[in-house]
Formats: structure tokens, C-alpha cells, sequence
């Protein structure tokens, strides 16, 4: 973009917003730049949007289809795929300032929200009123409903209620060109037309901007009973794993964690954790009455009989608490020891254990630390490839055993991402996991949506609109 043509850029949206909501000054759009990601390409963009309501979208997305400028929508920028980076000469879209619960309905359990609420705000804010929002990323204090939505977050509790898509009833969206489509209902069923809002759920910005979100509620749960087994080597307790789900238990949350993420969260944090096992698993309930009790003897049973040894219930709500901070801190006590890559495969449960014996070979054979953590009970593990980015050789081991991770998930019957979304790192693993023909309708879509290819262009799909195949 040249300066003449970045002027006339800025004095469009300035037209049509007000002076606050557009950011020129270098140092502050710097901080808009990228996500949480490594290894993933940002560039410089031309100009920050702060939207404050719909209406700033809309003239944004005007402006840009206007000029074909591209347009990168961004949350929290917690995204560990790159997402959110922006790309040269674009606008960064923020909607971190529309951040307003605008209902919460308990009569038809659903609350309306703008897509900049972070996601811990709304949970709490519907607990006060006996109710319960349950997707709760370990980012919940950071990330977005917005950004949960375009990435389908997943999180903690998602074993037993579902990821985000399960608790979304409607969406509004603005459209490339500035239209506003609403999508969905406010009622518990419905099913008139395309399902157009779970197109729009996990598509990362690619099909539109969601300005605002109809979310279904649940009744608040029973404070949950925690227990944590120790096992001796990651296998069994992949194994456990799949003896509880195997078994008909339904935990309300079921989380690994490998020996070198006990060290680093005690090293981050000074936890206390035990560092003389080779993985712990942690697991809740969160059944009413005396059922939660029950659930954990009896999961407490299968983690014994599956090799676990100390294991033991928390003492009280606290206790659990601080188990499960260990476990959402991970990825910042991990950062804290050097470079990661971090996957996100996610494979049937009933290969678990083999997952994880084969992510340990990877290891091996590339000479670096694999830290694992990750949803266990969804088959979702992180496993994290550490090294020394200044070190050319370990870079490319990094990259060679981030890849290797995806292919063995793929190879499984699994997926390449249960939920951090492809962004700019797995564009070539998705073409991969689609094949050809599901990659062609994907572009069909994306060139239905956005002709000019300015929406987060380069994100989700590797080729650009231009370039993408034909219909045969
Ligand atoms: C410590 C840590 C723990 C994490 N734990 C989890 C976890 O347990 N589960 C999980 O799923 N993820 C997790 N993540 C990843 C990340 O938090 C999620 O992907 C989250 O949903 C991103 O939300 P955000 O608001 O930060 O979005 P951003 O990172 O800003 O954006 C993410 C994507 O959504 C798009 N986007 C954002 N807002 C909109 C909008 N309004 N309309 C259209 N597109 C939009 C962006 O363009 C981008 O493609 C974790 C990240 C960190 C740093």
C-alpha cells in the first residue's frame, strides 16, 4: 500500500467514525499486530479500527470492499494459530470495545452479548443469576466470546457440555460489503432454513465480522468434587482415560498433564505439584447431590486399575481450584522455560494411549522436549514442542516434530486441530485433513461470502481467492 493510498484509507473510515475508534500511531498499532502464536508471519497493518458498535463495522467493511483493503477482525488476541496476525497494509479490526452484555434472559436461558465480552465476564455475570455459560477455554480471563466463537473454543468443561458451538443459538454478522445478516433464533429449537450460524462458528474471520451472539444457558451446576492420579508412564494414563469414558462415567472435566508441565508449573508458580510421575490426571464432577461423590470413588477406582497410584480427592473446592490453575496456567509456565510449538490433534479416545506413546517417540527421535498437556477426555492433547529458536538445527527439528505430531493425528482418524483453529499455522495440515473436495467447497464458500477476498485473507485456506481451483 502506498502512503497516497493509506491517506485516502484513513480519511474514509475517519469520515464515518468517530476520531477514538481509529488508530494511526505506530506504537499503538503495533500492539495489534499478532495473536499468541510462534512461528506464524505478521505484518504492518495501515490502520486500527476500535469498533464500538455495529455501525463502525459496517462503514469499516464498506470502506475496505470500497478500496480492497483487507480486514483482520480480532478479540482478544489469545489465538494460537495465527488468526488474528495481521497481514501488510490492512485494517485490524478490533472488537474488544464491544464489549456490552446486552440481556440475560433466565426465563428462555440465553443471554445476548456484543463479541467482545470476555468470556470469564459473561460466566460470571449468568452465575449470579443461577446460571452457567460452560465453554471455558483455559484463556476464559483473556479471550472473547467473539474470538470463541470464530475459533469454536473448546475448554475445560467441554467433556461433559459440548464446545462452543453446542451453546450458540444466533449470530449477527456483517458481511464483506457492510450488510448485516442476522442468523439463527432465540429459542431452543429451530431448524428454518441453512444452518448459517454454525457455518460462521470457527470460521476465524474468513466469512464475516460477528458483532453480537445469542447464546443458550444452562442451569448452574453443583460445585464439583476434584480427584488427581499419578501415573507411571503417559500411556497408562492415556489408558485411564479411556477406561473412564469407556466405563459410562461423565466427568464434567478429565485434563492431562506430563511430568515436564508438573515441573514448569512449579517452577512458574511454585505449586507444589508432584514432580516424581510421568503424567497426572485431574477429573471433576459436577452432578448434583450425592452423585458427584460417587462419580469420583468410581473414577477414583478406574484410575487405580489402570495403573494411577496417590490418588487422592481434593479436600475441598479450594484445593481443586488451585489443581485446575496449575493446569489453565500451563501454557504461560511453559512459555517461561523457551521457544514451544504447540499442537492440537485430537484423536478417538480408544487411542489415547497410543497417541501419546507415539508423540514420545516423535521426541526421541528429533532430540527435543515434548511437554504435554490438554483436554484428556476429549482426546485433545497439546503436546509441546520445546527449543531453542536461536538454534537453526533445533528450529527445523521443532518444525519437523510439530509436523510429524499432525501427521500421526491424521493417521489416527483424528483431526489436526480440536480447537485452537488452523489460522496460519495448519493451512497446508487442513488441505490435508479436508481432501479434495471438501477443500473445493470450503473455497466455494469463502468466495461466496467475500468475492474480493478481504476478509483475514491467507488465514484457514493457503491459496487466495484468485488463485483458488474451479469447479470441475
Ligand atoms: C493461555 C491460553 C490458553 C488457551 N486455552 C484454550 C482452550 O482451552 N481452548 C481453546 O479453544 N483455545 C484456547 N486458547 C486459544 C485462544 O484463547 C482461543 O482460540 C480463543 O477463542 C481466541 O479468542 P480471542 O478473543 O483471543 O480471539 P483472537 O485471538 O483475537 O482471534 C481468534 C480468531 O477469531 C477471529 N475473530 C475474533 N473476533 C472475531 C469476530 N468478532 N468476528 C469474526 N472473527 C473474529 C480472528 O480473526 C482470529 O481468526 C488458549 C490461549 C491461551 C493464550
Amino acid at each position: 500500500m502506498t502512503a497516497d493510498s493509506s491517506d485516502v484509507l484513513i480519511a474514509e473510515l475517519r469520515a464515518g467514525l468517530p476520531d477514538e475508534a481509529v488508530v494511526t500511531d505506530p506504537d499503538r498499532l503495533a500492539s495489534y499486530r499478532q495473536d499468541m502464536a510462534t512461528f506464524c508471519p505478521a505484518g504492518t497493518p495501515a490502520v486500527g479500527v476500535l469498533a464500538r458498535e455495529t455501525a463502525h463495522v459496517q462503514h469499516a467493511l464498506r470502506v475496505a470492499s470500497r478500496l480492497g483493503v483487507p480486514v483482520v477482525p480480532q478479540g482478544g488476541r489469545t489465538g494460537l494459530s495465527g488468526g488474528a496476525n495481521a497481514v501488510d497494509g490492512c485494517v485490524v479490526l478490533s472488537l474488544e470495545k464491544m464489549d456490552r452484555i446486552i440481556e440475560i434472559d433466565p426465563a428462555n436461558r440465553i443471554a445476548v452479548v456484543e463479541p467482545g465480552v470476555v468470556n470469564a465476564v459473561l460466566s460470571r455475570a449468568v452465575a449470579e443469576v443461577g446460571l452457567f455459560y460452560p465453554p471455558d477455554p483455559s484463556s476464559w480471563e483473556i479471550s472473547t466470546i467473539g474470538g470463541n466463537l470464530a475459533t469454536n473454543a473448546g475448554g475445560l468443561c467441554c467433556v461433559k457440555y459440548g464446545v462452543t458451538t453446542d451453546f450458540v443459538r444466533g449470530l449477527e454478522v456483517v458481511l464483506a460489503d457492510g450488510e448485516v445478516l442476522r442468523t439463527g433464533r432465540r429459542t431452543a429449537k429451530g431448524v428454518a432454513g441453512y444452518d448459517l450460524t454454525r457455518l460462521f462458528v470457527g470460521s476465524e474471520g474468513t466469512l464475516g465480522v460477528i458483532t453480537q451472539a445469542t447464546l443458550a444457558l444452562r442451569p448452574a451446576s453443583q460445585e464439583p468434587r476434584t480427584v488427581a492420579a499419578l501415573f507411571p508412564t503417559l500411556a497408562a494414563a492415556g489408558d485411564a482415560v479411556a477406561r473412564v469414558v469407556a466405563s459410562g462415567l461423565v466427568p464434567s472435566l478429565l485434563e492431562f498433564m506430563d511430568q515436564r508441565s508438573l515441573r514448569a508449573a512449579n517452577a512458574y508458580r511454585n505449586m507444589g505439584l508432584p514432580e516424581h510421575a510421568a503424567a497426572m490426571l485431574i477429573a471433576q464432577s459436577d452432578a448434583h447431590s450425592d452423585q458427584a461423590g460417587a462419580d469420583i470413588a468410581a473414577i477414583a477406582a478406574v484410575f487405580s486399575g489402570a495403573g494411577g497410584f496417590d490418588v487422592v480427592e481434593a479436600e475441598n473446592a479450594a484445593e481443586g481450584d488451585l489443581l485446575l490453575a496449575a493446569r489453565r496456567d500451563s501454557h504461560f509456565a511453559l512459555e517461561a522455560l523457551g521457544s514451544r510449538l504447540t499442537d492440537d490433534v485430537c484423536v478417538p479416545l480408544s487411542l489415547l494411549a497410543d497417541f501419546v506413546q507415539r508423540v514420545e517417540k516423535v521426541a526421541a527421535d528429533v532430540g527435543l522436549t515434548v511437554a504435554v498437556v490438554g483436554h484428556a477426555g476429549d482426546g485433545n492433547l497439546h503436546p509441546n514442542v520445546m527449543f531453542d529458536a536461536d538454534d537453526a538445527d533445533q528450529v527445523r527439528r521443532a518444525q519437523h516434530a510439530f509436523d510429524e505430531i499432525m501427521r500421526i493425528g491424521l493417521e489416527m482418524g483424528g483431526t489436526v486441530t480440536g480447537e485452537h483453529g488452523v489460522g496460519l499455522l495448519k493451512r497446508e495440515w487442513l488441505a490435508r485433513e479436508l481432501g479434495p473436495v471438501s477443500l473445493r467447497v470450503h473455497h466455494e464458500l469463502k468466495r461466496l461470502f467475500d468475492p474480493q477476498g478481504i476478509l483475514n485473507p491467507g488465514k484457514v485456506l493457503a491459496t487466495e481467492i484468485a488463485d483458488a481451483p474451479p469447479r470441475p
